[in-house]
């Protein structure tokens, strides 16, 4: 499957991994069909301690622009790489058409510096319950699993890979360096999963699951259902409640529960 956009270089990283692009199975009727828009950090993975992103992304911003700006103080969780990268070089002198020209050196640089700052990956693991409530989900022919993220695509694969959860994502999806803003994510994955199987699904068949507001927010923005989870750092569910998702679960550890909820959206 070609995708004729200007993200070639991505979608040759993802073919590299063997990952077939998939077709629906045949048992199910397309308008019961629900495509879930997976977040990653905190949702689907987490760092075995904090820090692990100002770690990688330091240097590898430095590198590339001779500053990391105001990174060392901002608080990102739900935002794009993009978006991280503007807002701490806003006072810089850069802007984020400046970032945006230089994607392809972020998402590379993001990349090596994963790689060397983790230890190959010993710092990050998925979060209890994921791979089997991934793999539940699988199961249903009702479900369709993809990502948005604001990792860039090399980024968000690696840490798929490294956590061995890559094998459940296989349709395209969105990613950090699409956007600086997270709320144009929904629309970019769905336009690219609609094309990749051939349909017109609506927003209202999407559910965004993420564990921050800027998750809920974003699935919003398009129309996505969104189901909040209390798995990350950042947030807690007495955080995510005033957000008003259409559903909030604490954790994955009963696959069951994630079925469940999905049921009654
Ligand atoms: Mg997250």
């Amino acid at each position: 499957m070609k995708q004729n956009d200007a993200r070639g270089t991505m979608h040759a990283e993802r073919e590299s991994t063997n990952l077939p692009f998939i077709v629906p199975r045949s048992d199910f009727r397309v308008s019961t069909l629900r495509v879930l828009l997976w977040d990653i950090d905190g949702t689907l993975v987490r760092t075995k301690r904090s820090g692990v992103f100002r770690d990688y992304t330091t240097p590898a911003i430095k590198r590339i622009f001779g500053t990391a700006g105001r990174l060392h103080e901002m608080q990102v969780s739900g935002m794009t790489d993009l978006q991280i990268i503007c807002e701490a070089l806003r006072d810089e002198g850069f802007t984020p058409a400046d970032v945006a020209a230089r994607r392809g050196e972020i998402c590379e640089q993001f990349v090596a510096e994963l790689e060397r700052v983790t230890n190959a990956g010993m710092l990050y693991a998925a979060i209890p319950g994921v791979r089997e409530t991934l793999a539940a989900v699988e199961r249903e022919p009702r479900y369709l699993s993809a990502l948005l993220t604001g990792n860039v695509e090399r980024a968000a694969y690696w840490k798929l890979r490294v956590t061995g959860l890559a094998e459940f994502f296989r349709l395209p999806g969105a990613f950090g360096e699409d956007s600086d803003d997270r709320r144009d994510l929904p629309a970019l994955a769905a336009a690219r999963i609609n094309g990749s199987l051939g349909l017109n699904l609506l927003p209202a068949q999407f559910i965004v699951i993420g564990d921050t507001p800027n998750d809920i927010a974003c699935a919003r923005h398009y129309g996505a259902r969104v189901v909040a989870v209390a798995t990350g750092r950042s947030h807690t569910a007495q955080d995510l409640l005033p957000f008003n998702p259409d559903a909030l679960i604490e954790d994955f550890d009963d696959p069951a529960v994630l079925l469940r909820t999905l049921a009654l959206l």
